[in-house]
């Protein structure tokens, strides 16, 4: 009978995921802190879910309470040169270039759980798919698996993948075998490099590791309901819809050799959307913007919102 591990380094590449490690379920007693401490300075905002999300971070058991071993996938969005947006065009955020992630990578979830039940042993294997885009746990996740370390700019950073990637959990009721291996832990590898914090328009890294939401474009520009404050809409420079600079300026988004976007995962871009310019978006009617951006993550903003950050 095949190990948990073996099994899943395996099927992850046919299930559209570009990584993937496979460790025993804990609770993230560190992780929880360090969030507190993050929380308590104000940096969350006004995102009260955080706060009450905490717990149930901190314990993946209240998610699924069955659960015993966690794997943690990698999905990179890097795409080829071609596929970007036009010269002075409104900016969207690269991972906003497809439809929305959260059920495509649940959906591919759901295929590594099916792959997982086809090998001897496995069959009768109960599991739950978990994707979200809050802060600091699923990155912890992502570097107890192996893949990774964080980054000066908060961010997940994969050695070869780099940061423009997607963490998915798959929770199993799969108990972790004893003689099975642990993935080794990725060493922090920022050395001196700084760029992230040096590039952000905004000053929003506050200190290695620590983003003040408050400053953040991606929070002013999508998170927060009301329009971007005016202190920070000179900083936007044409971004409506998040900001990838801190992600932009590192140098392991920029290895040559990097893995692109499985075009087994689903998430394409859409030109139709990141294609539209300062006259398009000022003309687009709720109806015409329901119907060409259905299942878009752009929804969460609204287009009042986007076009207030024209
Ligand atoms: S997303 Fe933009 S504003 Fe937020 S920390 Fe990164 S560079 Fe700064
Ligand atoms: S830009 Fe430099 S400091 Fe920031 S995450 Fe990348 S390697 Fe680390």
């Amino acid at each position: 009978m095949l190990t948990l591990p073996d099994i899943v380094e395996q099927a992850y590449g046919a299930c559209g995921f570009s990584a993937a490690g496979t460790v025993p379920f804990a609770l993230l007693d560190e992780e929880r802190e360090r969030f507190a401490q993050w929380l308590a300075q104000g940096y969350g905002a006004d995102m009260a879910y955080l706060e009450r999300s905490a717990d149930y971070r901190h314990d993946l058991r209240r998610l699924f309470p069955a659960v015993q071993s966690v794997v943690v996938t990698l999905t990179t969005y890097r795409r080829p040169p071609d596929v970007c947006q036009p010269d002075g065009v409104p900016r969207i955020a690269r991972f906003a270039w497809s439809d929305d992630y959260h059920p495509i990578l649940k959906r591919n979830l759901h295929r590594l759980l099916e792959a997982i039940r086809q090998y001897d042993g496995y069959a009768g294997s109960g599991g739950r798919a978990v994707v979200d885009s809050a802060p600091a746990f699923e990155r912890a996740w992502a570097v107890r698996a192996g893949l990774g370390w964080i980054g000066r700019s908060a961010m997940l950073i994969h050695p070869r993948l780099g940061s423009f990637t997607l963490i998915g959990l798959l929770l199993l009721d799969i108990p972790f075998g004893k003689g099975w291996p642990l993935p080794a832990r990725v060493e922090e590898r920022c050395g001196g490099c700084q760029r992230c914090m040096e590039a952000c328009p905004t000053q929003a890294i506050a200190a290695p590791r620590m983003v003040d939401a408050r400053r953040c474009l991606s929070y002013q520009t999508i998170e927060r309901r009301e329009a971007v404050e005016a202190c920070f809409r000179p900083s936007l420079q044409g971004r409506i819809f998040g900001c990838d600079r801190c992600m932009e300026v590192c140098p392991y988004n920029r290895l040559s050799q990097s893995p692109l976007l499985p075009p087994e995962a689903g998430l394409d871009a859409k030109p139709e959307r990141m294609n539209l310019t300062v006259e398009d978006w000022r003309t687009l009617t709720p109806e015409v913007f329901d119907a060409l951006f259905a299942a878009s993550p752009l929804q969460r903003a609204g287009l009042d919102k986007l076009k207030s950050s024209l």
